[in-house]
């Protein structure tokens, strides 16, 4: 995924940046609207992230401007300012999101995702419960997982594992992003809990587990 991150402030930019780029995403970024309005007319970008607080042109007029030019860039402005009347504003100008600051990290990745998947047509609606990738069939709503039509037996925490690796849409998963999302913020980022789970999970998943591949010192992929 390619995304355009419009920031004046380094400390932010570089936390986005850094975090963005161990998911596997390729971030440009503009330390201003003008630059960013730049970089957006040159190149198409899955999500633009925006400040609104900017020097020189304001992140309402960056957003405004894109519209403008009738992009459907899909927009997420991140601000300081929650105020609710500056979140309709924003939605108002043609944002699609708002993120006020600070913000988690993994709400971040998750928003970031989302709308992505809305602006490329990919609707998760409650009818379509069932994730199938390869042999595997996983149901949401019974959470009952087959491998080539027959069912396999996870903990909880497989299962959680198992959906966060087929939602991913083979993206590199760092041990991070995996212990975050499926034990919670509050693990114990030393634990090889991930390593322990992601070898069973593989050998519950027999022949389909050796898609499941270990980048050395950077994490997981499911091919
Ligand atoms: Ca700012």
């Amino acid at each position: 995924m390619n995304i355009l991150l419009i920031e004046d402030e380094g400390r932010v930019a570089d936390f986005v940046r850094r975090g963005l780029a161990a998911e596997g995403w390729s971030v440009d970024h503009a330390a201003n609207g003008e630059d960013g309005l730049e970089l957006a007319a040159q190149n198409s970008y899955d999500v633009v992230l925006l400040d609104l607080m900017l020097p020189g042109i304001q992140g309402q007029d960056v957003c405004r401007k894109l519209r403008a030019r009738k992009s459907k860039m899909p927009i997420m402005m991140l601000t300081a300012l929650d105020e609710p009347e500056e979140k309709v504003e924003g939605l108002k100008i043609g944002a699609d999101d708002y993120l006020p600051k600070p913000f988690d990290f993994d709400e971040l990745v998750a928003r970031v995702e989302a709308l992505h998947r809305r602006a490329t047509g990919y609707v998760t609606d409650v009818s379509d419960t069932i994730i199938t990738s390869g042999a595997i069939a996983f149901d949401r709503a019974s959470l009952e997982v087959n491998v080539a039509e027959k069912p396999i037996e996870l903990s909880k925490k497989e299962r959680d594992l198992l959906q966060l690796f087929l939602t991913s849409n083979g993206r590199v998963l760092s041990r991070e992003r995996i212990l975050n999302t499926v034990w919670g913020l509050n693990a114990d980022p030393l634990t090889n809990v991930v390593d322990v789970y992601v070898g069973r999970l593989r050998r519950k998943l027999g022949q389909e587990g050796q898609r499941i591949v270990t980048l050395r010192n950077v994490g997981y992929r499911m091919t």
